[in-house]
Protein backbone atom coordinates (compact mmCIF):
# COMPACT_ATOMS: atom_id res chain seq x y z
CA UNK A 1 0.00 0.00 0.00
CA UNK A 2 1.34 3.45 -0.94
CA UNK A 3 2.63 5.63 1.44
CA UNK A 4 3.70 8.63 -0.23
CA UNK A 5 6.26 11.33 0.82
CA UNK A 6 6.67 14.48 -0.62
CA UNK A 7 9.59 17.45 -0.77
CA UNK A 8 7.71 20.37 -0.29
CA UNK A 9 9.94 23.51 -1.51
CA UNK A 10 7.89 26.15 -0.45
CA UNK A 11 4.25 27.48 1.29
CA UNK A 12 2.82 26.94 -2.56
CA UNK A 13 3.67 23.47 -2.48
CA UNK A 14 1.67 22.52 0.73
CA UNK A 15 -1.08 24.44 0.14
CA UNK A 16 -1.47 22.52 -3.39
CA UNK A 17 -0.74 19.17 -1.48
CA UNK A 18 -3.85 20.05 0.83
CA UNK A 19 -5.96 21.00 -2.46
CA UNK A 20 -4.62 17.45 -4.10
CA UNK A 21 -5.79 15.97 -0.25
CA UNK A 22 -8.91 17.71 -0.74
CA UNK A 23 -9.96 15.79 -3.81
CA UNK A 24 -9.36 12.37 -2.24
CA UNK A 25 -11.58 13.08 0.79
CA UNK A 26 -14.35 10.56 1.46
CA UNK A 27 -17.14 12.14 3.33
CA UNK A 28 -16.19 11.27 6.28
CA UNK A 29 -12.35 10.85 7.67
CA UNK A 30 -10.15 11.91 10.73
CA UNK A 31 -6.69 13.18 10.11
CA UNK A 32 -3.85 13.73 12.21
CA UNK A 33 -1.55 16.72 11.49
CA UNK A 34 1.87 16.13 13.30
CA UNK A 35 5.11 17.90 12.89
CA UNK A 36 6.41 20.81 15.36
CA UNK A 37 5.44 24.48 15.12
CA UNK A 38 5.87 25.68 12.24
CA UNK A 39 5.90 23.02 10.60
CA UNK A 40 2.67 23.70 7.90
CA UNK A 41 0.15 21.84 9.39
CA UNK A 42 -2.77 24.87 9.04
CA UNK A 43 -1.00 25.68 5.76
CA UNK A 44 -1.59 22.29 4.83
CA UNK A 45 -5.30 22.95 6.35
CA UNK A 46 -5.52 25.71 4.21
CA UNK A 47 -4.68 24.34 1.15
CA UNK A 48 -7.36 21.29 1.49
CA UNK A 49 -10.34 24.09 2.73
CA UNK A 50 -9.29 26.22 -0.45
CA UNK A 51 -9.38 22.85 -2.62
CA UNK A 52 -12.84 21.85 -1.47
CA UNK A 53 -14.22 25.58 -2.50
CA UNK A 54 -13.74 27.52 0.78
CA UNK A 55 -13.08 30.79 -0.46
CA UNK A 56 -12.70 32.49 3.14
CA UNK A 57 -10.50 33.03 5.40
CA UNK A 58 -8.52 30.33 7.76
CA UNK A 59 -7.95 30.61 10.89
CA UNK A 60 -5.48 28.82 13.16
CA UNK A 61 -7.81 27.79 16.03
CA UNK A 62 -4.88 27.15 18.61
CA UNK A 63 -7.16 29.64 21.04
CA UNK A 64 -10.90 28.68 19.60
CA UNK A 65 -9.98 24.99 19.96
CA UNK A 66 -11.86 23.98 16.64
CA UNK A 67 -12.81 26.25 13.46
CA UNK A 68 -16.00 24.71 11.66
CA UNK A 69 -16.25 24.56 7.91
CA UNK A 70 -19.27 23.89 6.61
CA UNK A 71 -21.39 24.05 3.13
CA UNK A 72 -24.21 21.80 1.83
CA UNK A 73 -21.76 19.30 0.27
CA UNK A 74 -19.09 18.82 3.59
CA UNK A 75 -18.19 19.66 6.70
CA UNK A 76 -14.59 19.91 7.63
CA UNK A 77 -13.62 20.20 11.61
CA UNK A 78 -9.97 21.99 12.24
CA UNK A 79 -9.06 21.35 16.19
CA UNK A 80 -5.44 22.63 17.22
CA UNK A 81 -5.16 21.52 21.00
CA UNK A 82 -1.55 22.61 21.52
CA UNK A 83 -2.88 24.74 24.60
CA UNK A 84 -4.45 21.80 26.38
CA UNK A 85 -2.29 21.29 29.41
CA UNK A 86 -4.33 18.41 30.08
CA UNK A 87 -6.10 15.80 27.88
CA UNK A 88 -9.61 16.01 30.25
CA UNK A 89 -9.62 19.82 28.55
CA UNK A 90 -11.58 17.69 25.68
CA UNK A 91 -13.93 16.49 27.45
CA UNK A 92 -14.63 19.15 29.04
CA UNK A 93 -15.45 21.68 26.11
CA UNK A 94 -17.56 18.77 24.20
CA UNK A 95 -15.37 18.40 21.79
CA UNK A 96 -15.54 14.64 21.43
CA UNK A 97 -19.84 15.33 19.56
CA UNK A 98 -17.33 16.54 16.82
CA UNK A 99 -16.38 13.44 15.36
CA UNK A 100 -19.85 11.54 15.32
CA UNK A 101 -21.10 11.33 12.47
CA UNK A 102 -19.73 12.71 8.39
CA UNK A 103 -17.43 15.57 7.97
CA UNK A 104 -13.59 15.38 7.72
CA UNK A 105 -11.95 16.06 11.08
CA UNK A 106 -7.92 17.66 10.75
CA UNK A 107 -6.25 17.22 14.17
CA UNK A 108 -3.12 19.32 15.07
CA UNK A 109 -1.19 18.06 18.41
CA UNK A 110 -3.79 15.15 18.41
CA UNK A 111 -1.24 13.57 21.06
CA UNK A 112 -2.52 16.29 23.75
CA UNK A 113 -6.03 15.26 23.81
CA UNK A 114 -5.01 11.10 24.27
CA UNK A 115 -6.85 9.11 25.20
CA UNK A 116 -10.40 11.05 24.75
CA UNK A 117 -9.36 11.28 20.91
CA UNK A 118 -10.94 9.08 18.25
CA UNK A 119 -7.88 7.07 16.51
CA UNK A 120 -7.04 8.68 12.85
CA UNK A 121 -7.78 7.29 8.99
CA UNK A 122 -5.05 9.04 7.87
CA UNK A 123 -1.58 10.31 9.55
CA UNK A 124 -0.16 14.08 7.77
CA UNK A 125 3.91 14.05 9.37
CA UNK A 126 5.45 17.57 8.55
CA UNK A 127 9.12 18.04 8.62
CA UNK A 128 11.15 20.74 8.06
CA UNK A 129 13.86 20.13 5.13
CA UNK A 130 17.56 20.93 4.98
CA UNK A 131 16.67 23.23 2.15
CA UNK A 132 14.66 24.90 4.20
CA UNK A 133 11.21 23.31 2.76
CA UNK A 134 9.18 20.65 4.21
CA UNK A 135 9.20 16.80 3.65
CA UNK A 136 5.42 15.49 3.81
CA UNK A 137 4.25 12.17 4.49
CA UNK A 138 1.48 10.58 4.73
CA UNK A 139 0.29 7.30 6.29
CA UNK A 140 -2.83 4.78 6.22
CA UNK A 141 -4.72 3.99 9.70
CA UNK A 142 -7.95 2.45 8.72
CA UNK A 143 -9.24 1.10 5.10
CA UNK A 144 -10.98 4.64 4.47
CA UNK A 145 -7.51 6.56 4.40
CA UNK A 146 -6.07 3.85 2.67
CA UNK A 147 -8.53 4.43 -0.51
CA UNK A 148 -7.85 7.88 0.32
CA UNK A 149 -4.32 7.47 -0.03
CA UNK A 150 -4.44 5.60 -3.05
CA UNK A 151 -7.09 8.25 -4.91
CA UNK A 152 -4.25 11.06 -3.92
CA UNK A 153 -1.57 9.04 -5.40
CA UNK A 154 -3.30 7.92 -8.40
P1 LIG B 1 1.88 24.93 11.99
O1 LIG B 1 0.39 24.99 11.86
O2 LIG B 1 2.43 23.56 11.72
O3 LIG B 1 2.37 25.47 13.30
P2 LIG B 1 1.83 26.98 9.97
O4 LIG B 1 1.21 26.36 8.78
O5 LIG B 1 1.02 27.89 10.80
O6 LIG B 1 2.51 25.83 10.86
O7 LIG B 1 3.11 27.85 9.58
C1 LIG B 1 4.09 27.34 8.78
C2 LIG B 1 4.97 28.45 8.30
O8 LIG B 1 5.84 27.85 7.36
C3 LIG B 1 4.23 29.55 7.57
O9 LIG B 1 4.93 30.74 7.70
C4 LIG B 1 4.27 29.07 6.11
O10 LIG B 1 4.28 30.13 5.18
C5 LIG B 1 5.58 28.35 6.07
N1 LIG B 1 5.57 27.19 5.16
C6 LIG B 1 4.57 26.32 4.94
N2 LIG B 1 4.95 25.38 4.06
C7 LIG B 1 6.22 25.66 3.72
C8 LIG B 1 7.16 25.04 2.85
N3 LIG B 1 6.85 23.92 2.16
N4 LIG B 1 8.39 25.59 2.74
C9 LIG B 1 8.69 26.71 3.43
N5 LIG B 1 7.84 27.35 4.27
C10 LIG B 1 6.62 26.82 4.42
MG1 LIG C 1 -1.08 25.47 13.29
Amino acid sequence: DPSPSLHLPDESATLAAGERLAGALPSRLTIYLRGDLGAGKTTLTRGLLRGLGFAGKVKSPTYTLVEPYKDSRITVYHFDFYRFTHADEFLEAGLDEYFEGDGIRLVEWPDRAHPYLCAADLEVELQLAADGGRQLALHALSTEGQRCLEKFTA
